[in-house]
């Protein structure tokens, strides 16, 4: 049966494209292509519907039901079985249609004799214009093949209801009626800085003109050549210099492989083979992936569809012979690009020397190309919804990424304000460079030890340009997850190696893979947990997986060999669970030990304390450990029961709250009076207002990411912390929810810079 399936696919198409090709208005066509599609599947009643203005569906064509309904018969997005196809972007077969709970019947149809139903959505550009469905009396059950068929005929079926012949494409294309008025957008902060300029929009769509091919031979041929050319490419890319290091190399890598992908090239063929040109068979198989990925939340595979998506694309610029969207013009020399989202790839396109800003409506932190757009320092704002309907080509843009927010056709005034912005950030970063080799001392002369987290070898080279006296926190998961595969021993060992080399003496606290929760590892099959963030995560997944702990652990002391080594276990819940993962780590000094290998002339080992109820067993913990880290982000997330990604609540709690202070307090008099050295490595740590608050509660290390360092480093050059100190014990006695006020109150009367 499935080798009979291409030929009848072959015949339809090329009936297809004749009949696309004739004359009569676009309607005629379209009667007579719903006719050739019923006789040829066989089916009673076949109909197109196509997208209004409104998300509605409009029935237009159809053979089989009353022609009386053409015009009139009109269902909403996710109205009834047609709705539902168009609202999930996927195909629906049903022997019994009419017990579907989403069954809406309508008299004028006369569909009641029908039992059967097959739709799939009519895709163009990523977006549902519209649906073909067919019909049975009989309860028939489509095969997969006849699902894929009808998709084929929707894919050749797009371009008519596209081209602006049946519907005006402004009811295809939904624009923001305030097109030309200033506006401003939110979205995820994904790099920081600020970039202004105008916008250029990234289309790397390609109108494919040619979709039925004579000779499937000769498609799959040119596609071969369009992949040759893509990897020649690559191989071009890599030999780059700045393409030498770093994780922006391994996502590369990881497209690379996508290339020879073998499940999808082998779907690109299959489409050839059923007719359609190379190009057709890319774009259609590219269609079905994105449309099915739609629905999928799992971050790591969403990122792999960008992936795919840049590769569609590129795929299809070969087979058309033309360049790259960014060769099409000459770029502004003020860009900011804007794209629905973006393969790791395309960014290099563009000349980064014209790029200020990159915003996606799209996106996550860890997606690829923000990790590339970090090593190019561009400003990236993400899930900027619908920034793509509100602007238009040159026009001016100002990207805040820092505050994550996009200012589309400013007004004067935002434009001066982001200029003298730009102008401060500039002499900012110049009085922070004056900073950087002084103490960070308080007035009254305490010192703290400001250091600086880290997660890609990238950041390694702001270590030296901020000044700070080390890594207080290397997150060792994010290089796991840019990766296809669990690194070996041998690949983290060098990995590590470089960080400690470009450390150059300076303290590294590596810690042990923290993954689970919202970062999963694309090669473990993550479980479904209702509370991912309560789940099976950071420590208790490499305490239950020891070959993984031991591998990453071996790898540590390897790269240490012969130096110092700081490692930090994360998420300890119990004492017991730090007992356990040193039992491991001893185990792995003694393997090395054995295996004549050399060790690091001191290795310290401490915790992170993010689950309060370790703070109740200081005692018989401190004497176990070299120093404990304050993982602020999971400890407020635990202290207050507040989930830390859930925007609508995030935010509900204060981290300087009374609760928190004393909390954070009582943990720091416990560690001073143990002689324990106490960190605080979240992100509350990196804020100046913050950071005064924990040098009070008696916290002398403070890890925070590489921009932090020169205004939290101010903030302490300013501060006496004597009098705050008796302050703060007045304040923690409060029934307040936040102590900010208050505290800021004390910084601006005391002459505190924050
Ligand atoms: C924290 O929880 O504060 C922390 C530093 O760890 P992460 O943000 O990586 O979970
Ligand atoms: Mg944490």
């Amino acid at each position: 049966m499935a080798a009979a399936t291409p030929s009848v696919s072959r015949r339809l198409l090329a009936r297809l494209r004749d009949v696309m090709a004739g004359g009569g208005s676009a309607e005629e066509r379209l009667e007579k292509v719903v006719h050739l599609i019923a006789a040829d599947m066989v089916a009673e009643v076949c109909s197109c519907y196509v997208m209004r203005a409104g998300e509605v569906l409009e029935l237009f064509a159809t053979e089989g039901l009353k022609k009386d309904a053409v015009h009139k018969t009109r269902l909403r997005v996710g109205e009834g079985l047609v709705g539902d196809v168009a609202a999930h972007a996927r195909p629906l077969a049903l022997a019994d249609a009419q017990s579907h709970p989403h069954f809406a019947y309508r008299p004028e149809t006369g569909e009641e004799i029908f039992h059967s139903l097959m739709g799939v959505p009519i895709i163009r550009g990523g977006r549902v214009v519209g649906v073909l469905v067919v019909q049975n009396r009989t309860q028939r059950h489509y095969s997969d093949e006849e699902i894929e068929t009808l998709e084929t005929v929707a894919m050749v079926l797009a371009e008519l209801v596209a081209s602006g012949e049946l519907v005006s494409r402004d009811e295809l294309v939904p624009v923001d009626g305030n097109a030309l008025l200033p506006l401003r957008l939110e979205g995820l902060r994904l790099n920081g800085g600020v970039g202004i300029g105008v916008a250029v929009l990234h289309q790397p769509r390609i109108t494919i003109r040619r979709l039925v091919a004579e000779d499937p031979e000769i498609e799959l041929e040119r596609l071969k050549q369009a992949l040759t050319s893509i990897k020649t490419a690559l191989d071009e890319l890599f030999s780059r210099p700045e393409m030498r290091d770093g994780e922006h190399r391994d996502v590369l890598e990881t497209y690379r492989m996508f290339t020879e992908d073998k499940g999808w090239l082998s779907r690109i063929g299959e489409a050839i083979r059923t007719g359609l040109t190379a190009d057709a068979a890319v774009q259609k198989v590219h269609e079905d992936t994105r449309a099915r990925m739609s629905q999928v939340t799992d971050p790591y595979l969403r990122e792999r569809l960008h992936d795919f998506e840049d590769l569609a694309n590129r795929l299809l610029q070969h087979l058309a012979g033309e360049g790259g969207p960014a060769s099409q013009g000459e770029l502004p020399a003020d860009t900011i690009l804007i794209a629905r989202t973006m393969g790791p790839m395309e960014l290099f396109d563009y000349d980064p020397k014209r790029l200020r800003a990159l915003v996606l409506e799209e996106g996550s932190p860890t997606m690829h190309v923000a990790i590339v757009a970090r090593a190019l320092d561009i400003p990236v704002v993400g899930r900027c919804k619908e920034v793509l309907d509100k602007v238009e080509v040159l026009d001016p843009v100002i990207v805040d990424g820092d505050n994550a927010q996009v200012f589309l056709r400013p007004p004067d005034d935002i434009r001066d304000i982001f200029s003298d912005a730009i102008r401060q950030r500039q002499q900012r970063a110049a009085h922070y460079a004056r900073l950087r080799d002084l103490p960070a001392n308080t007035r009254d002369g305490e010192s703290v030890r400001l250091m600086m987290n880290a997660g890609l070898l990238l950041d390694m080279q702001h270590l030296h340009d901020s000044g700070a006296d080390g890594i207080g926190l290397y997150r060792t998961e994010l290089p796991f997850m840019a990766r296809s595969s669990l690194p070996d021993v041998e690949a983290q060992t060098q990995l590590y190696r470089k960080i400690l080399d470009q450390a150059a003496g300076k303290p590294v606290v590596f810690r042990s893979l923290d993954v689970g929760g919202d970062k999963i590892l694309p090669y473990w099959n993550p479980y479904d947990e209702d509370n991912p963030a309560l789940g099976w995560r950071s420590i208790r997944i490499t305490l239950d997986r020891p070959a993984v702990m031991r591998h990453q652990l071996r790898a540590l002391l390897r790269a240490a060999s012969g130096r110092e080594l700081r490692i930090m276990f994360p998420m300890i819940a119990e004492v017991a669970e730090l007992v356990q993962a040193r039992r491991v780590l001893d185990l792995e000094i003694e393997h090395e030990r054995q295996s004549g290998n050399q060790l690091p002339v001191v290795i310290k080992v401490g915790t992170m304390l993010e689950v309060p109820a370790l703070a109740f067993q200081l005692d018989a913990l401190l004497p176990l450990v070299d120093f404990v880290s304050i993982g602020s982000n999971d400890l407020a997330q635990f202290l207050f029961a507040v989930d830390r990604g859930n925007p609508r609540i995030s935010e509900r709690y204060d981290p300087l709250a009374p609760a928190m202070l004393s909390f954070i307090k009582s943990v720091a008099d416990k560690c001073t009076a143990a002689g324990v050295p106490l960190s605080v490595c979240g992100e509350m740590a990196g804020r100046p207002l913050e950071a005064m608050s924990l040098i009070a509660c008696g916290v002398h290390i403070l890890s925070v990411s590489s921009p932090s360092i020169g205004p939290v480093k101010t903030m302490i050059r300013s501060l006496e912390v004597g009098p705050l100190r008796a302050y703060l014990a007045t304040l923690l006695r409060l029934p307040d929810r936040s102590l900010r006020d208050k505290l800021k109150a004390f910084a601006i009367d005391h002459g505190v810079i924050l």
